[in-house]
């Protein structure tokens, strides 16, 4: 099955248009010419193509839109690897960037899902599933996200996670931080792990919150919370059990992204081609 001499092709660096040759395995390459990294063979052609499209489309060359990418591309943030954990600081046009510590690459995009999609994504971007979107990915791990459509997979927030949308939510979800919005109504079937979670809207489901639960005026909660402290403010609704302070996991359990990364590399989409011998050392 296996090609005994992996093929390479000539492959050009969309940056400068220097030619190089490549394996076509290779998922990355850094040119040799200008240094930069690019994808050669683009096995995501689909989904780029659709970002590209969608970051386009309002097709708005209008001052305003020119001082907004002016002011993102001046806008700098620091970003953690995925593999070593180091950080860095990108500017915040950049698409991806190359760890400086171990050489992994660490994608910056940010996706926006329309339709179905289930491929894995691990970005340090942010993640916007509309309403039309139904993300069934077994991981995508990213900053933020917006969810405004069917989440049936595994996400995962760095930072914060809003829910704006009314249904049920087969999928996992867990984040630093969850809003709920006013309008959402709610029923999710996973527990959700989170460090904090504001309830604007209608919820149910479980919650194990490392530190606070909050219920606002108008919102409501049905369904158990282990949670350091829980604060319902005076026209809010939890019915429940409540477990203070008892949160009975590990800060592990709450941050899986090494979990998730070696859980991804060990896909079997992904590893069609045989894992590759350890070198004799
Ligand atoms: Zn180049
Ligand atoms: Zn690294």
């Amino acid at each position: 099955m296996a090609n005994p001499s992996p093929a390479k092709i000539s492959v050009e660096c969309p940056h400068c248009g220097f030619k190089q040759t490549e394996y076509t395995a290779a998922k990355s390459s850094m040119c040799r010419q200008c240094g930069r990294y690019f994808s050669p063979f683009a096995p995501e052609t689909g989904l780029k193509l659709r970002v590209k499209e969608e970051a386009a489309a309002p097709q708005d060359s209008s001052i305003r839109q020119k001082f907004e990418d002016f002011w993102k591309r001046q806008r700098s943030c620091v970003v953690e690897c995925f593999e070593c954990g180091r950080k860095q600081q990108v500017s915040g046009a950049a698409m991806s960037t190359i760890c400086p510590g171990c050489s992994a690459h660490i994608d910056l995009r940010d996706y926006k899902i329309t339709s179905g999609f289930s491929r894995t994504i691990r970005t340090r971007g942010d993640v916007h599933l509309t309403a039309k979107g139904e993300l069934g990915s077994n991981s995508v791990v990213c900053r933020s996200a917006l969810v405004e459509g069917k989440l049936r997979g595994n996400l995962y927030c760095d930072d914060t996670a809003t829910i704006n949308f009314s249904g049920r939510i087969p999928g996992r979800l867990t984040a630093k931080h969850v809003i709920v919005e006013r309008r959402a109504d709610v029923d999710c079937f996973r527990r959700m792990r989170v460090s904090s979670i504001e309830i604007r809207g209608k919820m149910s489901g479980e919650i194990i919150a490392q530190t606070i639960v909050t219920i606002h005026k108008k919102g409501s909660l049905e369904g158990n919370v282990t949670a350091k402290a829980i604060t319902v403010e005076k026209g809010g609704i939890f019915s429940g059990q409540l477990v203070i302070g008892q949160a009975a996991f590990t800060q592990g359990e709450l941050l899986p992204e090494r979990k998730l990364a070696a859980a991804n590399t060990a896909e079997p989409g992904i590893s069609g081609a045989a894992p590759q011998p350890l070198p004799a050392t």
